[in-house]
């Protein structure tokens, strides 16, 4: 009897990790890392609840480091299968995943230099630069659409999930003992507001189905909403004769934002003379994104083909790649004019930091805050409005105006969740996966009302009989 087992990303958005195990084969969906304080960091390091040299296959539905993330540390540890993605998916994998491991072995080496001075035994990083090369020969890219058997009793098919590029929901056929069943796994579903990749694909049938949950209590502000406060920002910030800086995630957010700074231009909209992306992982990432606009909504396609071609710098002229960190150093000297984007998206690390120092003190100065913060990082105080900042050892008094923009989610509010799931007919066994335990109950009791259908909210390890 075929089973499918919760590893991760039970009662919460982070980590995920799901075996199937067969008569004949052991497939795992997702390998992600935990990102949180330090009790959820911590379940990174725990062993494997199963032998890594005993997985044939692993399957992922996108590039982000709580679905991908421990795939290093899985392979060091023996595993060497196939990791089947999407060819997007593997090529932001490559930035990710590197980023990753630079990361590690950077706060390892600051982490064994404090225990050489107490005295305490060296740690080693979770992984290294060289495991992420191993696992990334491991590589297979699959397109959209594209049926194919992954082990002797699975076959797989990744469908468009619009979330980030190459972003997949997963379709499993297993063969158990001559009985064929499906399960599909939603991934992190888009927000279908979105203009750069398509609508989440529907998909009509399954027995099993994992739903991701991330903002199953509620649906995002509407897109327009948005855009008119941002251009609004824009337009005051140059009454104001300032700057304006935003924190950005290298990966998806950065785009999007190109995209609609690229359509303010258009529109006569973008007064800022500028906009300096400052990030050689989001300068990838975009690089990344040039390469396959085949896979961008046809709304995107035609807007840029209209407007420029292909390339970010055609589309939105202004646009400047800061590449070394002097060059980033010389934006200190811009007061006025320059849009900064920057990471990390949450100013925890990365040149943001910089910017924000020789900013942040200045009335004059716009700061945009376009993606979740989580609570412990200067991104949070300043949302929370902190009144001064702690930035590289200096104390940093706050005068710039902050922003908090909510409607750039890349994910699918509760009302396009529940839609989503409701093209399955009859439906299937539902888990609720990806999500803090209270907006999975609010989903749950929400897919109740609407389509009278009981959603299960599995614990971590549970382990369900296909
Ligand atoms: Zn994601």
């Amino acid at each position: 009897m075929a089973t499918l087992t919760f590893h991760g990303a039970t009662r919460q958005v982070t980590g995920s990790c799901y075996l199937l195990e067969t008569a004949h084969s052991r497939v795992l969906i997702e390998c992600g890392l935990f990102q949180g304080p330090p009790e959820v960091d911590h379940l990174n390091e725990r062993p494997f609840p199963f032998k890594p040299r005993d997985i044939h296959a692993v399957v992922l539905s996108h590039a982000h480091l709580d679905h991908s993330g421990l795939l290093p540390r899985l392979k060091r540890e023996g595993f060497d299968g196939k990791v089947y993605a999407t060819t997007q998916a593997l090529e932001l994998l490559d930035i990710m995943l590197k980023d990753a491991a630079h990361i590690q072995e950077k706060d390892t080496e600051w982490e064994n230099r404090r225990r050489e001075r107490a005295g305490d035994r060296p740690i080693a990083p979770l992984y290294t630069l060289q495991d992420v090369e191993a696992v990334l020969e491991l590589g297979e890219p699959l397109v959209y659409g594209q049926k194919i058997r992954i082990t002797q009793d699975i076959e797989i098919c990744l469908r468009d999930a619009g979330h980030i590029l190459g972003s997949a929901i997963v379709e499993l056929w297993v063969d158990d003992d001559g009985r064929q069943k499906k399960i599909v796994f939603s991934g992190d579903l888009g927000n279908a507001a979105t203009p750069l990749l398509r609508d989440p694909e529907i998909v009509r049938s399954a027995d099993v189905l994992l739903l991701e949950s991330t903002y199953g209590d509620r649906d995002h502000r509407p897109l327009p909403e948005t855009l008119k406060e941002f251009a609004d920002i824009l337009a005051q910030a140059e009454r104001d004769g300032g700057n304006v800086l935003i924190p950005a995630f290298a990966i998806g957010r950065t785009q999007e934002l190109i995209y609609h700074l690229g359509e303010f231009y258009h529109a006569g909209k973008l007064p800022q003379t500028k906009v300096f992306l400052d990030s050689p992982m989001a300068i990838a990432a975009t690089e990344v994104h040039q390469r396959h606009m085949q896979v961008f909504s046809r709304e995107a396609r035609t807007a840029i083909r209209q407007n420029g071609g292909g390339n970010a710098k055609d589309f939105l002229p202004p646009l400047h790649y800061v590449r070394s960190v002097e060059e980033s150093m010389s934006l200190n000297r811009i007061t006025a004019g320059a849009i900064i984007i920057a990471g990390s998206g949450m100013c925890s690390g990365g040149r943001i930091r910089h910017h924000l120092k020789w900013n942040l003190w200045r009335e004059a100065v716009h700061v945009v805050i376009v993606g979740f913060q989580a609570q412990g990082t200067p991104g949070r105080a300043l949302v929370d409005g902190a009144q001064r900042l702690r930035l590289l050892g200096e104390d940093i008094v706050v005068r710039a105006h902050i922003h908090t923009l909510g409607g750039f989610s890349a994910h699918a509010g509760q009302s396009d969740l529940v839609k989503w799931a409701g093209h399955f007919q009859p439906h299937p066994q539902l888990y609720l996966v990806h999500g803090e335990l209270d907006k999975m109950q609010a989903l749950q009791a929400r897919i109740k009302d609407v389509h009278g259908w009981e959603a299960q909210i599995p614990a971590e390890g549970q382990v369900i009989q296909l």
